[in-house]
């Protein structure tokens, strides 16, 4: 190799292998604003928070007889709930 080594490019490809790039597209334009971060949308957030907030009205048969109805939210749909005259777990 007889030509002159350019020492600062050979410094740059070594911190690029060594460090990694970041995107030029995650930085934007010098100087220039970061891109605004989209908003949720008011319905998108409404249906969100009804799905968090339903409430599931289930009855519940006990092999003891006794019967009930209780609310529970929509997540504890199927979960198994206890009898509250016997403390069975009840369908
Ligand atoms: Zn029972």
């Amino acid at each position: 190799m007889t030509g002159k080594m350019n020492w600062g490019s050979v410094r740059d490809r070594d911190r690029i292998a060594r460090n990694g790039v970041d995107s030029v597209a995650d930085m934007g334009a010098p100087g220039a604003r970061p891109a605004p971060k989209k908003r949720p949308a008011k319905a998108a957030l409404r249906a969100e928070l009804a799905a968090a907030q339903a409430k599931v009205t289930r009855t519940i048969k006990c092999p003891c007889g006794h019967e009930g109805t209780a609310i529970v939210p929509a997540a504890k749909a199927r979960a198994r709930l206890r009898c509250s005259k016997c403390g069975k777990i009840a369908q």
